[in-house]
């Protein structure tokens, strides 16, 4: 029997999980549906750009102990994410206060207080209904769907109640790209003999207590004595049997079905490098651009002077965004970032520079964003993080508990903790 730990996935946390497991000197296998390691981390090199630019994970979110620890033993630097946020409303900017906001606060000490869990809808629908929080409702509503993809009417109140509370901490951006992370990941998996084969899209998971056959779409098979899931909630809530999805052999339907009662959403990136910042006129320091078109959230690099604006597109935007053709598309988002900085279209498509639209929903092998809470998805959690036979164990950015929800140091310590939970076997 093939003694082998088998990985499904090279994102953060297969990675994670190998660079432990293979630093305990065990024999690690990772089989990865793509042509490169990184999954939701992926830095563009070339495309155009002049510099590399993020299309997936951008920010490092506040002191996260195992993504800085990392950093620091690769020996790639991070800086802080600065500049002011701001609203545009027609055209007209003004300062985006929400979190000094006293209806913040109230509504904050409103969530502080709920005896139970409900979903966010029904929580502002039954605590702020009055028109005198119609802005705030707005806000708070465009927060949750834009930045936690979030579907407000499964959204945890509780859950984000939290999140909520350790917002402030300040962001980073890493030097060179977050893909450099991944790299040095590799690497060090790779120079403690772990095996890693790309290319691989695994279609079915053949498994008894203690043995494991992977079979691939392109007819290679792996066998092993475990197996660690790492793939997306988007590719695990896939039915058995659709494109993409895996067939367990025998099935698991009570996992699956803890995978669809968690949350998981979508968004498209679009990057957009000019010859100059024109954005400066309006302000130096302009961080984040929140605003009512059809493209409606923007940032800078500052203070890093990198002449890009990326465009985060999430919840109805995402939506109509979708259904655009390409063309549509760049004429929407200079028809968006025209009215945003009053300048003429003519004069953006003379400054355009590169361009790049990355839908996260289009990969195959991802099918989204990134998770976020539903109420009661802890106990759906709890059951994906339980090990099958101690052969089966799955691990992602959905699986980890803690602050840092649905971020690359969420995978990262969820790849951590499934090999400490193997390393602690007999
Ligand atoms: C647009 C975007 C922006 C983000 N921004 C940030 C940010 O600023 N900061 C932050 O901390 N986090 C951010 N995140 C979230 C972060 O990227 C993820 O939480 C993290 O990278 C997830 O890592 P993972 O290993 O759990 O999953 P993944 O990265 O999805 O890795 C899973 C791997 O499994 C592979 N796979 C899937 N199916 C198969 C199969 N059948 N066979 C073989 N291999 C398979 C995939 O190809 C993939 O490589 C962002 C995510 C997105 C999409």
């Amino acid at each position: 029997m093939d003694k082998s730990l088998l990985v499904i996935g090279a994102g953060a946390a297969g990675l994670m999980a190998a660079y432990e497991l293979s630093g305990a000197g065990l024999p690690v296998t990772i089989v990865e549906a793509a042509d490169r390691p990184g999954g939701r981390i992926l830095t563009l090199q070339d495309n155009g750009f002049s510099f590399p630019v993020e299309a997936g994970a951008e920010f490092v979110h506040g002191s996260l102990p195992i993504t800085l620890g990392l950093l620091k033993l690769a020996d790639i630097a991070h800086r802080p994410v600065k500049g002011k946020m701001v609203r545009v409303r027609k055209g007209e900017w003004g300062r985006e206060d929400l979190f000094s906001d006293d209806g913040w606060s109230e509504l904050m000490a409103k969530m502080g207080e709920l005896p139970g869990d409900m979903p966010l809808g029904d929580f502002l629908d039954t605590y702020f209904a009055e028109d005198r929080y119609a802005l705030l409702c707005n806000a708070v509503r465009g927060f949750a769907e834009g930045y936690d993809l979030a579907d407000l009417s499964r959204a945890s109140t509780l859950a984000l109640y939290q999140e909520w509370q350790e917002e402030g901490q300040g962001e980073f951006r890493v030097e060179g790209g977050y893909s450099r992370l991944i790299h040095y990941l590799e690497q060090q998996c790779l120079s403690r003999g772990c095996k890693i084969h790309y290319r691989a899209p695994v279609q079915e998971v053949r498994w008894q207590k203690g043995a494991v056959e992977l079979r691939c779409a392109d007819g290679q098979t792996f066998f092993g004595s475990k197996l660690i899931t790492t793939v997306s909630l988007g590719v695990l809530q896939l039915a058995a049997g659709a494109s993409g999805g895996l067939r367990f052999a025998p099935d698991i339907p009570a996992y699956r079905e803890a995978a669809l009662a968690m949350g998981y959403g979508s968004v498209i990136k679009v990057l957009m490098e000019f010859k100059s910042s024109f954005w400066e006129k309006k302000g130096k320091d302009t961080g984040f651009i929140l605003s009512d078109e059809a493209v409606p959230t923007w940032w800078t690099q500052h203070p890093d002077g990198s002449r890009l604006l990326t465009a985060w597109i999430a919840a109805t935007a995402m939506r109509n965004f979708r259904a655009l053709d390409e063309q549509t598309r760049l004429k929407t988002c200079m028809d968006s970032l025209a009215t945003i900085f009053g300048v003429n279209v003519d004069f953006l498509k003379g400054e355009l520079a590169a361009y790049h639209v990355h839908d996260w929903m289009d990969e195959p092998y991802v099918r989204g964003g990134y998770s976020y809470e539903t109420v009661g998805s802890g106990t759906a959690r709890a059951l994906l993080r339980q090990p099958l036979e101690d052969t089966l164990f799955f691990a992602g950015e959905a699986l980890y508990e803690g602050p840092a929800l649905a971020t690359v140091e969420a995978a990262l310590d969820s790849g951590r903790d499934v090999a400490d939970k193997i390393n602690a076997r007999p």
